[in-house]
């Protein structure tokens, strides 16, 4: 981002303030604090600490190391539509500062109480100004440091109405830090912080790199096996970014962020792109995480259509959701899938990392687990050591370790163990395919018959051996050898059907949902020997913590959580 020159601030003409959208400036504690963030990043600030208390409707302070106004000019800020940074109408195609319009300052003014003190570098002290339903109260000069702090008390006390529907102020608390997290990940120079009610919530300390501020947000090891997005789009514009692969997701969007042109905003159209991209991966009501950075040029971004700033509009968005959907598709498609630790215990951690060749599994009923190797073996991420100690409900292992105990679904790792043999296309030595006693006829829709016979190849090197039978019909003669006693030609329609998909990620889905109907079911006994070597295959896999499908299928109980819940 570009410093802004401290170029006066002016009263824009009314020809340019009538194409200003119209509308609620302040909604929320949240758009204040974009407002006074936006207002920090346009003075040149490098440190920005953002103070909330009791939602917001208490208290709201942002602090800026930023240029600071001139001390003839501070009244003039909180008047409508006065601002240093727009003149005539064409300036609003060749933004280069998140403000614009002159608006916040006396929209918040007019619902709370807000006090500003700022100093520029040539003032030899700051000045003050205090206003209470947009009158000014107090005039006066007071110690402070080159930059401006913003106070703002009792928000919305003037409108009542408004107040009723913002009664949580913890919701309110956790949108505002959202959005300070989204700022820290649009300026990753920035050192910004954040206090809620008084305690420190967050800091990023200006690293410079998206990477060093994902990793203060999420952990260095959720940041690390994060997948990098790529893509050049229309000319000019760019797009990077991380996202996360198949077995990390989370229950809500709320971790899926976009910036354009250093904004944090909202955009259904890439919204949709990045979900659509992502749902043959995940299963349904898992999202990703996702920090989308978009650049393009000021000329093709219409950020004036929301009145709170928290839309924009894409000049290109077709084609811009378009490479994005492309970028999310090759990432997932061509990173190996990294398990990654999780705050929630539904996924184990990753903690140890083995050498491929070390068993990993005491013997059930053996000897139990023995201590991890430390020396820098290859980093994969392995199942820690764990003894079994039974079955459950006959559909889940019951296995314990050194950090506690494990419910491993046994189908979903079975499932997980199948998948991957049939990625690697070896069915373990064994001749690809099994013959059926009579061959099948299946009969498709005609649309699904023309890809389906394009595709015939692929399924013969999985063992699926399928010819035309003439019109629709096929006849399937041989199935994938899989290590398994379920029986899988019930289900070969189903399957010749999703081999058929018009979808990209044809391949993913027809071998996970082969595994699916080939991995033992849940409601059914397994001896000692059967679990052991459940595990022991699992433990062989490079995704030990997630089905194909993505969902979760050991859930840790860690000492810690025990140790908690039992409050030892
Ligand atoms: P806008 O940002 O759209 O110009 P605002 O009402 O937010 O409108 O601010 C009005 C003007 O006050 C800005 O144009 C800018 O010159 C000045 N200003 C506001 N906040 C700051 C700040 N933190 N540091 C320096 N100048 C500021
Ligand atoms: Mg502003």
């Amino acid at each position: 981002m570009e410093v802004a020159p401290l170029a006066p601030i002016l009263r824009l003409p009314p020809e340019v303030a009538e194409r200003i959208a119209a509308g609620e400036v302040i909604e929320r504690p949240a758009s204040v604090v974009r407002e006074l963030i936006d207002n920090a990043i346009d003075a040149g600030a490098t440190e920005i600490r953002v103070e909330v208390r009791g939602g917001g409707l208490e208290l709201i302070r942002v602090s800026d190391d930023g240029h600071g106004i001139p001390a003839d000019q501070v009244e003039l800020a909180f008047e409508r539509h006065a601002t240093s940074k727009l003149r005539v109408v064409d300036d609003l195609f060749r933004l280069h500062t998140l403000g614009f319009r002159g608006e916040a300052l006396p929209s918040l003014a007019a619902v709370a109480e807000v006090t500003m003190l700022t100093r520029t570098d040539d003032a030899s002290s700051g000045t003050l100004l205090a206003l209470r339903a947009g009158e000014v109260v107090r005039r006066g000069r007071a110690a402070r440091q080159r930059g401006t702090t913003v106070t703002v008390r009792h928000l919305f006390h003037p409108v009542p109405a408004r107040l009723k529907f913002l009664s949580a102020g913890r919701a309110e608390s956790l949108l505002a830090g959202q959005l300070v997290r989204r700022y820290a990940l649009a300026h990753p120079r920035l050192r910004l912080s954040l206090l809620l009610d008084g305690h420190l919530a967050f800091q990023s300390s200006g690293s410079g790199t998206l990477d060093g501020v994902l990793a203060e947000i999420y952990g260095p090891a959720v940041a690390a096996a994060l997948l990098r997005l790529d893509a050049p789009c229309s000319e000019g514009a760019s797009l990077s970014g991380v996202i996360s692969g198949r077995a990390v997701s989370r229950a809500n969007r709320q971790h899926q962020t976009l910036i354009v042109n250093g904004r944090p905003v909202a955009n259904r159209a890439l919204a949709a792109a990045l979900e659509r991209a992502y749902r043959p991966f995940l299963p349904r009501g898992r999202h990703p995480i996702a920090v989308v950075v978009l650049h393009v040029p000021p000329s093709e971004l219409d950020p004036n259509v929301h009145p709170a700033k928290s839309e924009i509009k894409l000049l290109r968005e077709t084609e811009i959701a378009e490479a994005l959907a492309r970028a999310v598709r090759e990432a997932l498609g061509s990173t190996p899938v990294r398990p990654a630790p999780s705050d929630d215990f539904s996924l184990w951690p990753v903690q140890y990392h083995l050498p491929a060749s070390r068993s990993r599994l005491g013997e059930a009923g053996g000897p139990g687990w023995e201590a991890a190797d430390t020396e820098a073996p290859p980093l994969r991420a392995a199942l820690p050591l764990m003894r079994i100690v039974s079955q459950v409900r006959r559909s889940l292992i019951l296995a314990e370790g050194m950090q506690g105990f494990y419910l491993i679904d046994q189908h979903r790792a079975h499932e997980r163990i199948l998948y991957e043999r049939l990625l690697r296309g070896t069915a373990g030595g064994q001749p690809p395919g099994q013959s059926l006693l009579e061959p099948l006829v299946l009969e498709l829709k005609p649309h699904q018959a023309a890809s389906l016979e394009e595709r015939l190849p692929f399924l013969e090197g999985l063992g699926l051996s399928c010819e035309r039978f003439g019109g629709r019909s096929f006849l399937v003669r041989a199935v994938p050898w899989l290590p398994t006693s379920e029986n899988v030609a019930p289900y070969l329609q189903e399957l010749l059907e999703e081999a058929a998909l018009p979808d990209d990620a044809w391949r993913e889905r027809l071998l996970a949902s082969l595994a699916c109907r080939a991995a033992v079911r849940r409601n059914r006994p397994l001896l000692p020997a059967e679990m052991a070597e459940l595990l022991r295959d699992l433990a062989g896999t490079d995704i030990p913590a997630a089905c194909p499908h993505g969902s979760p299928l050991i859930l840790h109980f860690s000492e810690q959580f025990l140790a908690r819940q039992f409050e030892w």
